[in-house]
């Protein structure tokens, strides 16, 4: 296959001087370990003490990584981007509220976007996270088999409910819906409920898109057992394929409460594990769809690979790239070019509460996790070539 993602004139079609020069700049800062360590602490202290850090997180991280504080606000960047033929999954990233109320929020907003992606070509998808329609304990009790009171089962029946209310908006509207993937010791419940929700909605073909997080070494067994049940079910199965972004915090909980933890022994291992999922689920197309989370550039190419062997249309509807907003824009922008189905999660909501999902993105761009300095040599080379125009 080709190397397409080193075109970095395509990758920053969208990005002036200045902010590529601004990009250059933050990554520089999040490449420092250290750093981002102190930084989300002194961040989450001003947080809690309501100190004004709003505009200082806008400035730098914020506008960055996210599209807005409403969902409104994140339609120019959508259509800038499907201008280049880059979609967008508007993701209503509140994290770590729990009350009813913001519950039912986090329902309508899903709602509401289904509705909007009914009306726009550039929103192919709509997104939500099981603990923002549910109390985390309760999924865990259900994981553990710990008895609810009857409080808490009329509570977990209103997370049915809501899981069943936007699953039909989707398939009433036809739009695909994806499920996100969080820590593991709720995800069992999580698992059960989208796969209920694929039994009733997935009948014609995928609409509901669970997740499987291939830094656990259980998920192709998963995977498989799935299979043979949608296969005596008869429903398609939807699948976002990621690595997973809880890493750290598995491996702490497995060694201070004593079991194994659910993650591969190596990244090699969770690589292996990734493209054997890919394999998988491309070798079953015919019941199955893909959405590639990933910002690796070999697991992508190997995707191409596989859809070129296979005689796969580039658009084929059954399979997209997915990156995030303000991360690997050299794949999503390169794989548009070429014709791929690619989106990117769009990020939104008020600057406080998306404070968590902000925090594992610069964990993730530390220097230990790799990626900055591919997104730093980008930047430099496209600085470089705009120059010696
Ligand atoms: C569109 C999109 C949607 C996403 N949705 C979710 C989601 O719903 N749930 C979720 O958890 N994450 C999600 N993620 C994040 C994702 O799981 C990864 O954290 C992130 O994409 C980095 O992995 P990678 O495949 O891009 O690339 P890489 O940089 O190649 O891989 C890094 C990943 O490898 C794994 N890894 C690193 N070191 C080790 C090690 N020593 N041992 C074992 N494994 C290791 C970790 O998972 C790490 O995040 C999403 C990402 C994208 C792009």
């Amino acid at each position: 296959m080709e190397k397409i993602f080193n075109n970095t004139q395509v990758a920053f079609s969208l990005k002036s001087d200045t902010e590529l020069d601004r990009a250059y700049f933050l990554f520089k800062l999040i490449d420092s370990e250290p750093l981002v360590r102190i930084g989300t602490a002194v961040t989450n202290f001003a947080i809690k003490a309501h100190l004004p850090v709003e505009g200082l997180i806008r400035a730098t991280v914020f506008d960055r990584f996210c599209g807005g504080i409403s969902e409104v606000d994140c339609l120019p960047v959508v259509d800038k981007m499907f201008t280049k033929g880059v979609s967008s999954v508007l993701d209503y990233s509140v994290e770590g509220k729990e009350d009813e109320e913001h519950f039912d929020d986090a329902m309508n907003m899903t709602l509401k976007i289904i509705d909007f992606a009914k009306e726009k070509k550039a929103l192919p998808f709509a997104v939500f996270k099981p603990t923002g329609f549910g109390r985390f304990e309760l999924y865990q009790k259900i994981g553990e088999r710990v008895a609810f009171t009857p409080q808490e089962q009329a509570e977990w029946d209103r997370v049915v409910v809501r899981f069943d209310r936007v699953c039909k908006a989707a398939y009433d509207k036809d739009i695909a819906l994806l499920i996100d993937g969080e820590e593991s010791w709720m995800q069992d419940a999580a698992d059960d409920l989208v796969e209920e929700m694929m039994i009733k909605y997935n009948k014609q073909k995928p609409i509901i898109f669970n997740t499987l997080q291939m830094y656990r070494w259980d998920r192709m067994d998963y995977l498989r057992k799935l299979h043979q049940r949608a296969k005596a079910d008869g429903f398609y199965i939807g699948m976002k394929l990621v690595r997973g972004a809880y890493m750290e915090k598995e491996n702490n909980r497995a060694a201070e409460k004593g079991y194994k933890s659910p993650i591969c022994e190596s990244k090699e291992a969770t690589d292996r594990n990734y493209d054997a999922a890919v394999l998988y689920m491309m070798e079953h197309l015919n019941t199955m769809a893909i959405f590639a989370g990933t910002h690796n550039e070999d697991s992508s190419y190997q995707l191409m690979d596989m859809m070129q062997q296979k005689g796969i249309d580039k658009t084929d509807s059954r399979i997209w790239f997915g990156q995030l907003y303000g991360m690997s824009d050299n794949i999503s922008f390169n794989l548009a070019a070429n014709g791929y189905n690619v989106a990117k999660y769009l990020p939104f909501g008020p600057v406080r509460d998306v404070m968590p999902y902000l925090i594992r993105r610069a964990e993730e761009n530390t220097s230990v996790a790799g990626q900055t300095s591919r997104e730093l040599t980008l930047i430099k080379t496209e600085r470089k070539r705009r120059k010696g125009k």
